[in-house]
C-alpha cells in the first residue's frame, strides 16, 4: 500500500471532488477536484524545475489557497516540504537554507531578488500568477500526478523548531506521523463532511498546516480560509462555521468584542485551542459567554498532537486531557522514574506521531530521545488526580532560586487570580544572591492600581517566600509570537540588568 499522505486524503475527498474545499471571503470557492488539479499541476512543474522525491522545497509565502495546494503537490510529488514564517529575515533564511539546501525555494515576489542572492544554488520562483511564476509554468501543466510510492518513513516535511535556545532544529516529519495524527484526531474530534471549518491560522505552523488542514481534508469537510485572524471578521463568519481551531490569543480577542456572544456561535460544535497555554478564565469566560467549553490539547513540532480534552466527556480548565489513543505519554522524575499524581516531572511521548529526528543532527538525537525510544519533549508536567495532564512550563523556564525549584505556572496562577490582573509571565533573572531571582511581569487592567509591594505582600500570605518574586514589573501586554506564545527570553533578556 503507498503510505503517501496525499493518497490518503485524496482517498478520503475522492467521491466528493465535486464539493467545495475552500471558501474564500471575497474571494472564490475552491471546490476538492480544483485543489487536486492545481496540486497536480504544481507537481509536474516542480517535477519539470529538476525537482526529485526527497528534495526539499522552502517555501515562504503569504497564506493563500495556493500555498496548500503547494504544500500538497510536494506532498504528491514526494518533496520534503519546509514551510518558513514569513516574518524571517535574511540572518535565518541564510541558516535554513544552508542546512536545507533547497532544490526549489519559494518566496514572495519582492524578496525574489534578495532570496537568489542569498541562494544561487537553489532555483528561486515566486508563486503567484505572473509571468515565469510558479503558478504560471504550472498552468502548462497536465492535471494529474499519481502520488509517488512512498514508505512510512519516508519524509514528508521539516519544520524548523523556532528556536529560542539556541540553534532552530529542523524536525523531520514523515508521511506516518502526519497521517497516524490526522486519522486520530478526525476521529477524536468527530469531523464529518458537514463540517465547516474556520481557518484563521498561519499555515508555515504545525497547528494551521497539519492539525487543521489535515482534519478539513480527511473528513471531506469544508474550510473558511482567512488569511490571518482578525476578530471582527471572525465574528462576522462563525455563523457560517461548526469548528475553529485557535491559538489563546483567538479567544482573548474574542472575548474583548462585546458583540461576541453565544447568538454568534449558533452553528459551532466545537472551538479547539493550544499552541500555548488557555488561561483557565479565559476558558472560564468563553464558557459563560458562549456556552461553549473549549476543548485544549498539547503538541509540538516534533510530535503533532499528543494529549486532548475529550469531545465527549469532562473538559477541565488548565488541563490538556488525556493521551491521544496510540500516544504513550510519561512524566518522569530525575531519576526517570514514572511520577505519581500531582508530582512534577519531565513529559516524555512516544508514538507513530513522533519524529524521526533532527535534520543534519544525529547527536541530538541520543540527547533527546531516551534509551527505550520516548522523545523528551522538554516540557514539565503533572497527572492530575482523574488521570488528565497539566502543563507546567518549559523546563528551560524552570527557576532555580537559591537551589530551590519554582515552576513559573505556579506562580503566575496565583497572580492572575488576584484581582485586576490579566495576565502574567513569571521568569528567573541572573542574581548574585540567589543565583536566578523570581521575577514576575504582570498586566493589569486599565484603571486597576495594585502596584508591586501589594501584590509581593498578598503572594507572601499565600505561598512559600522562596516562590515569591523579588521584583514585580508592571506592563500594557506581554510579547508573543505569532502562535500566542510569551516569548519568556524576551522578556529575560529585558528584565535580566533592571
Ligand atoms: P511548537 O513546536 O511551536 O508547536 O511549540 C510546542 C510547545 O508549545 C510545547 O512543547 C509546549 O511547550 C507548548 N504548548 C503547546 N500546546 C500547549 C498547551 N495546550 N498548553 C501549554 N503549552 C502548550
Amino acid at each position: 500500500m503507498n503510505a503517501n499522505l496525499y493518497a490518503l486524503l485524496r482517498d478520503h475527498f475522492a467521491e466528493d471532488a465535486e464539493q467545495p474545499c475552500l471558501l474564500i471571503p471575497g474571494g472564490p470557492v475552491i471546490h476538492y477536484d480544483d485543489l487536486d488539479a492545481t496540486s497536480a499541476r504544481i507537481a509536474n512543474a516542480l517535477s519539470a524545475a529538476g525537482c526529485r522525491p526527497g528534495d526539499r522545497v522552502a517555501v515562504q509565502t503569504e497564506k493563500c489557497w495556493q500555498s496548500l495546494a503547494l504544500y500538497l503537490a510536494c506532498l504528491r510529488a514526494g518533496l520534503v516540504y519546509l514551510p518558513l514564517n514569513t516574518g524571517y529575515q535574511k540572518s535565518e533564511l541564510e541558516y535554513f537554507f544552508a542546512d536545507a539546501e533547497p532544490t526549489v525555494i519559494v518566496c514572495q515576489p519582492d524578496a525574489a531578488e534578495s532570496t537568489a542572492a542569498l541562494r544561487p544554488q537553489s532555483t528561486v520562483l515566486t508563486l503567484d500568477g505572473a509571468a515565469g511564476t510558479l503558478l504560471d509554468r504550472a498552468a502548462d501543466q497536465r492535471d494529474s500526478f499519481e502520488p509517488i510510492s512512498s514508505m512510512p518513513d519516508d519524509l514528508a516535511t521539516i519544520v524548523y523548531t523556532s528556536g529560542t535556545t539556541g540553534r532552530s532544529k529542523g524536525a523531520m516529519l514523515s508521511h506516518r506521523n502526519l497521517a497516524s495524527n490526522a486519522l486520530t484526531l478526525v476521529e477524536q474530534w468527530g469531523f464529518t463532511r458537514g463540517d465547516v471549518l474556520l481557518h484563521a491560522l498561519p499555515v508555515y505552523h504545525v497547528h494551521g498546516l497539519f492539525v487543521a488542514c489535515h482534519c478539513a481534508l480527511l473528513s471531506g469537510s469544508r474550510m473558511l480560509w482567512l488569511p490571518k485572524f482578525d476578530a471582527a471578521e471572525v465574528i462576522g463568519l462563525l455563523p457560517h462555521a461548526t469548528v475553529m481551531m485557535g491559538v489563546p490569543t483567538f479567544y482573548t480577542r474574542l472575548l474583548a468584542d462585546p458583540s461576541f456572544d453565544a447568538n454568534v456561535c449558533r452553528s459551532m460544535r466545537l472551538f479547539v485551542s493550544g499552541s500555548a497555554p488557555l488561561l483557565p478564565e479565559t476558558f472560564e469566560s468563553f464558557r459563560a459567554r458562549t456556552g461553549h467549553a473549549v476543548l485544549e490539547r498539547y503538541g509540538m513540532t516534533e510530535t503533532g498532537m499528543n494529549t486532548a480534552n475529550p469531545l465527549a466527556g469532562e473538559r477541565i480548565p488548565g488541563s490538556v486531557g488525556l493521551p491521544l489513543p496510540g500516544v504513550s505519554v510519561r512524566i518522569v522524575d530525575g531519576d526517570a522514574r514514572a511520577c505519581g499524581p500531582e508530582t512534577v516531572g519531565a513529559i516524555e511521548v512516544k508514538g507513530p506521531n513522533v519524529f524521526g529526528g533532527y535534520w543534519r543532527m544525529p547527536e541530538k538525537m541520543r540527547e533527546e530521545f531516551t534509551a527505550d525510544g520516548y522523545f523528551k519533549t522538554g516540557d514539565m508536567g503533572e497527572w492530575l488526580p482523574n488521570g488528565y495532564m497539566k502543563i507546567v512550563g518549559r523546563a528551560k523556564d524552570l527557576i532555580i532560586t537559591g537551589g530551590l525549584n519554582v515552576y513559573p505556572a505556579e506562580i503566575e496562577e496565583k497572580i492572575n487570580a488576584l484581582p485586576g490582573v490579566v495576565e502574567s509571565a513569571v521568569i528567573g533573572v541572573p542574581d548574585p544572591d540567589f543565583g536566578e531571582a523570581v521575577t514576575a511581569v504582570v498586566v493589569i487592567r486599565p484603571g486597576d492600581a495594585l502596584n508591586e509591594s501589594e501584590l509581593i505582600s498578598v503572594l507572601k500570605a499565600d505561598i512559600a517566600s522562596f516562590k515569591v518574586p523579588k521584583r514585580v514589573h508592571m506592563v500594557a501586554d506581554l510579547p508573543r509570537n505569532a502562535m500566542g506564545k510569551v516569548q519568556k527570553n524576551v522578556l529575560r533578556a529585558m528584565y535580566s540588568s533592571k
